[in-house]
């Protein structure tokens, strides 16, 4: 009838699809008093105003008047307490023990010039600013038509269009973070590192402050600028010429046999219900340690949905450094959304409600569950590229369009856990999504690719399907198995985050 996830828990989330009805009774005799839908939580116990609620073995908020047993536990009634200080934090004080390695798996990828590896082989048209992004988009159209058909080991081709680039105070501080991202984006293991760029002229984010000091990509690539041409058909005509070297280039790689530890996966959750937190987001877990075992590298990201679970995460950073870097990120976006006179409890959203997550603790303890049980071993800040092995917190927004372009600048796969269903992809990486619960992954059998829900209905456990999402990682990263995001060829836009300020 529910689950309970900590046995000092005194709520648990209904499982059955149709909800709880009045009277139904669990095998320990708590009785629902009223219909409490599924994913929702049932009081086990009474509260006297002010108890604490415990979900996670943590207090997701305080009841706000009596609350008497079988009741349904509404958002209303859960008044949500402060954020954990981050003064008061402890520091790498249970630091967990290496797992034991996991060798011998491998999957097939493109190894590139710079050491990384890409998951796939995609014709990258980089692009300085968006004024030029849809011409850019049109030539991307007409060299799929016409001349990708005869490079046949080539994957696609991608126009790595954005908003950014000009009308902008191009020298603020918050200005490096979205040109860091673009930066790292258009050298993507997987355009083989080595992009067309395609510039305007006159805007602010010139090719040599895009790519700054990697100066040797704009005299090996070809920069095509669109005020030196003479006319549109002419413009195309370069950047389609240019293309065609390249397309010839691309073509001659292979995928070789590469080690688990060259995967770099990003992880992400968006759309998150009650049962993320027990299903999906458990098994990613697995299947990061099982990465971290294999020597590869697993981000976790956004920062709204982590900062109140701090005190869960700084002790389990690899030395007091690390935890120092974690709660900086933390200050940062504290500082960040007090300037937008705005704060964490501006995250969950009304589908999240819908799916029994009554505030921001009790999501972002779900959410974590994501980073599995492992040492943290480095923190990146916004735009930084992500370069130690194991398990890294990337300081990100939550916004999954944003997040996701943050993660893409590191990550040559992505994984995504969802509970109300999102159709989200991206061009450049493929996106594994995984449901919290079987009713979606069967409404949307042709959009998701991995049901965890399994693990409610006791059909599979978190080990399981841990499992199955790694093997699914390795597949896709070889190009054996495409995402039905890519079958369908669902991408959404690059959405740099900019907290600097527009002109
Ligand atoms: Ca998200």
């Amino acid at each position: 009838m529910y689950i309970r996830v900590h046995p000092r828990d005194n709520v648990a989330i209904i499982v059955h699809p149709d909800g709880a009805a009045p009277g139904a009774q669990s095998p320990n005799g708590i009785v629902a008093i009223e219909r409490i839908p599924q994913s929702h939580k049932i009081a086990l116990r009474n509260f006297a105003p002010h108890d604490p609620i415990l979900r996670y073995g943590q207090v997701i908020g305080h009841a706000n008047r009596a609350i008497p047993a079988g009741s349904w536990i509404r958002e209303d009634l859960i008044d949500m307490p402060a954020a954990p200080p981050l003064d008061q934090l402890e520091l790498s004080t249970s630091v967990p023990e290496p797992l034991p390695p996991l060798t011998g798996h491998t999957f097939e990828g493109y190894r590139n010039l710079d050491g990384s590896v890409g998951t796939r082989n995609i014709l990258g048209l980089a692009t300085t600013v968006q004024c030029v992004a849809p011409t850019v988009e049109y030539a991307a159209r007409r060299i799929k038509a016409e001349l990708l058909p005869r490079f046949p080991n080539v994957d696609d081709v991608v126009a790595v269009t954005h908003s950014y680039g000009c009308g902008v105070a191009i020298n603020a501080p918050g200005a490096a973070i979205p040109i860091a991202t673009l930066r790292h984006i258009s050298l993507h293991a997987n355009m083989a590192g080595q992009p067309l760029v395609v510039s305007l002229g006159c805007e602010k984010m010139q090719p040599a402050v895009l790519f700054s000091n990697d100066f040797p990509v704009l005299e090996t690539s070809n920069v095509i600028r669109f005020q030196d041409q003479r006319g549109f058909s002419e413009i195309v005509a370069a950047i389609m010429e240019a293309a065609e070297k390249r397309l010839a280039i691309l073509d001659g790689r292979r995928r070789q046999t590469c080690p688990a530890s060259d995967l770099i996966v990003g992880l992400q959750c968006g759309g998150s219900d009650a049962f993320s937190g027990v299903t999906c987001n458990p098994a990613v877990g697995a299947a990061a340690d099982l990465l971290v075992r294999a020597g590869a590298t697993v981000m976790f990201s956004e920062v709204t949905e982590v900062r109140d679970a701090i005190h869960l995460l700084t002790p389990r950073a690899e030395t007091p450094d690390v935890a120092r870097a974690l709660i900086r990120e933390m200050q940062w976006y504290d500082d960040y959304l007090a300037g937008g006179r705005a704060d964490r409890s501006a995250n969950t959203t009304p589908g999240n409600k819908r799916g029994g997550l009554a505030n921001i603790v009790e999501k972002a303890l779900g959410s974590v569950a994501k980073a599995g049980n492992t040492a943290i071993r480095a923190v990146a800040s916004h735009g930084e590229k992500v370069t130690a092995k194991g398990l890294v917190f990337a300081a990100t927004p939550a916004s999954d369009f944003i997040c996701g372009t943050q993660q893409l600048a590191s990550m040559n796969i992505h994984v995504f856990t969802t509970g109300e269903g999102t159709p989200y992809g991206l061009s450049l990486v493929p996106v594994i999504k995984v449901s919290s619960r079987t009713a979606l992954a069967e409404k949307w059998h042709d959009l998701i690719d991995l049901d965890a829900g399994r693990i409610a209905t006791g059909h599979a456990t978190v080990e399981e399907v841990g499992m199955d999402l790694f093997r699914m990682m390795l597949d896709v990263a070889s190009g054996r198995k495409k995402t039905w995001a890519e079958h369908w060829g669902l991408a959404n836009a690059l959405a740099p985050f900019n907290p600097g300020p527009v002109t």
